[in-house]
Formats: structure tokens, sequence, C-alpha cells
């Protein structure tokens, strides 16, 4: 009789319908190359700005100073990321690193340079000895992407990257072909015309750095993806800050942070419309390091320039309550990111690296959000 009973019960589950499966949570890490800490809490910065006009011109006379200058700095930064300022992080989400209320965001890492960067983020502990470099070779470990890809039984084309710098391709995967990766000039396939389109169009718009596109490509082909194979795992990389800081362009780096923050608003938009992603989607947007503090080596960073591991990290999640800026704690590192997309994933981060550091959550309590 028992048998019989454990039969029925055999063939009613068989006969039923299976239950749609809850969506998972997502999780989004964004990277924003060598976006210092002092554009990001603070806007236009007047003696960096001043420092690269021609002599004899007039500050005020510059077009990047009528678009984002104002008296106080929570009014520049609010006028450079208007979304980020005046929705994300005041009602979404908070973010670590304005020094000015002592919160410090550092790097762990000694090379102060994007791929050990890159690799602190995605590993979960800095690897100094063996990368050292920004060539494109393969990283020697697992990424915080691929164990997320695995443990959640993804698809390649649910755990993505999109990057305007090449590198990606070696730094995203220890295991090529594991995960979707589109990087710098490499096409991208989509039946959306507009798409094929742009895709063509990225080579013939070159930046002026062979192995960076535009952010614009990125963007556009992270969200044509993400619409189309709804991918538990995305990172995006963007790159302009970085390289046309290095050119010296300050202008084209505060109108890629303003442009940049049109992509956040644009995707955060589109998530908070999706029933897979609204409420169970977490977003970590932080940077690969820092640079120079002031006019002289603003345009530098490198473990010779002071103040290059600086950095900043913010939080959008439902697992974490406090809103906008971080006071007083001690100091996070880059490091932590990897764990805090696991722990955000529902997964054991010590299962990816026993060694790497722990999540942010761990001192998720401590903040203390400035009224
Ligand atoms: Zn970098």
């Amino acid at each position: 009789m028992r048998y019989l009973g454990v039969i029925v019960l055999m063939v009613a589950a068989a006969l039923m319908p299976p239950l749609a499966a809850a969506p998972s949570r997502a999780v989004i890490l964004i990277t924003l190359d060598g976006a210092r800490h002092q554009e990001v809490f603070g806007g236009f910065d007047v003696e960096v700005a001043r420092a690269r006009l021609e002599t004899g011109q007039p500050l005020e006379d510059a077009t990047a100073y009528r678009r984002y200058w104002a008296e106080t700095r929570e009014e520049r930064r609010q006028k450079l990321m208007p979304f980020f300022w005046g929705t994300l992080m005041r009602h979404h989400g908070s973010i670590a690193g304005d020094r000015s209320l002592g919160s410090a965001v550092s790097v762990t890492n000694r090379h102060w340079f994007s791929y050990p960067g890159y690799a602190e983020i995605l590993l979960g502990r800095a690897h100094d000895e063996d990368i050292n470099s920004n060539e494109p070779h393969r990283n020697p470990y697992p990424t915080v992407l691929e164990f997320l890809q695995t443990r959640g039984g993804l698809t390649a084309s649910q755990a993505a990257v999109f990057a305007s710098w090449n590198v990606f391709d070696a730094i995203a995967e220890h295991r090529a072909g594991a995960l979707t990766v589109n990087a710098g000039y490499e096409p991208f396939e989509s039946p959306s015309p507009d798409i094929a389109r742009q895709s063509r169009q990225q080579s013939e718009t070159p930046t002026p750095w062979d192995s960076v596109r535009h952010d614009a490509y990125t963007f556009r082909f992270a969200m044509d993806h993400l619409a189309r194979y709804r991918p538990r795992v995305l990172y995006l990389a963007f790159g302009e800050t970085d390289d046309w800081a290095h050119d010296g362009r300050y202008d084209r780096v505060l109108d890629a942070y303003s442009r940049f923050d049109g992509y956040l608003r644009e995707l955060w938009t589109w998530l908070d419309s999706q029933a897979d992603y609204q409420g169970r989607t977490s977003l970590l947007i932080t940077t690969d390091h820092g640079r120079g503090r002031g006019p002289a080596d603003w345009k530098d960073h490198g473990s010779r320039v002071a103040g290059a591991n600086e950095t900043w990290m913010a939080f959008v999640s439902p697992e974490m309550r406090p809103r906008g800026p971080w006071s007083t704690h001690p100091e996070l590192h880059a490091s932590q990111a990897a764990a805090t997309l696991i722990t955000w994933f529902g997964e054991d981060w010590r299962t990816f690296d026993a060694a790497a550091a722990p999540p942010v959550e761990a001192v998720a309590g401590q903040p203390h959000p400035r009224r």
C-alpha cells in the first residue's frame, strides 16, 4: 500500500505541468576605467581644467566649464551624473570612496594599472607576481564570472561580457569560450538590422586608440544581448574615462562620464521594467585604479603616481539598505568585489577562493549614509 501511494504520487507529479521556475537573481558588474574618485564625488575639477587650457583663454569660456561647473561639489557631481546621484544613489544604492567623509576604497595590488586592477576585481585578490602587465595574456585563474556561470548552470549567453578594451578577451575568462565576450572592435552579431549596422560602423568610427572602441558600441551591443538572451551575469567594462585622460582631454573625460550616466539611466529603466530583473538584480559599479590627484598628474596612474590606488565602489542591490555616500568606515578594497557578487548571487564565495577577500556585505551594517 505504501508503494502504491508512492507510485500514485510519482505518476501525479509526472502529469502535472512544470511549475514556472522563479526567475533567479542577476548580478551586473560595471567598470569605468581609471575613473577618479575626485570626479565621481566632486564633478568638474577646476584645477585640472585650468591646467590644460592654453594660456590666456579664460576658463569661463570653456564649453566644459559652462556645462559642468557649479559652486559646490554636490552640485558639480549632480551636473556630471544626474541620474547616478539624483536617482540611483538617492533611492536605490550607496557608494563608498568619498575620502572627505572618511570613506576609502583602494586596490590591494601593487601595480595600479588596468589588467592587475580588473584581475583583482574578478579574482577576489591581487596576483602581483604573475599578473603584472596589460599584455593580452590569458587570465591564469578562473574569474568570478566563470564561477557564477558554472554554479548558476548558465549557458555562455547567460554570462556575458561587453568591453570597450580588447584585452578583456584575455582578462574575463580563464577558459576561452566559457562566457560570451565581446571586446574591442570585435564584430557583434545580432538579428537586429540597427545593431548589425552599428557592428559594421564601429570600425568606421575609430577612436584615437587601436585597442579601445567607443563606449557607445559596447553599451548598445550589451543592451541588445541583455534583452535577447536574458543573462543572469553581465559585465559592462567602459574605457573612455581612462583613454581621454591619458590624452589630456579633460573635456572628453567629463563628457564620457556624462554619457555613462545616460547609459546607466537607460539600463536601470529597462531592468526595472522587466519582471525577470526587477527587484532581483544587483549592480556593482567600480573602477580598476585611480589616477594622480592634481593638475600635474591627473592624466597618469601606475605605482609611481600618488593616489592611483584610490578607487570607489557603488552598490545597488536588494540586499543592501544604505543609501547615498558612505562615511567613516574601515577601508574597503577592490578585491572584495568578487565575493560581494557571489553573495548577491546566492552562492558561497569561499567555494570560489577561500583566500579571496570577504564580501562588502560583511560590513554592510556599518556605513552611515549622510543625511
Ligand atoms: Zn585602467
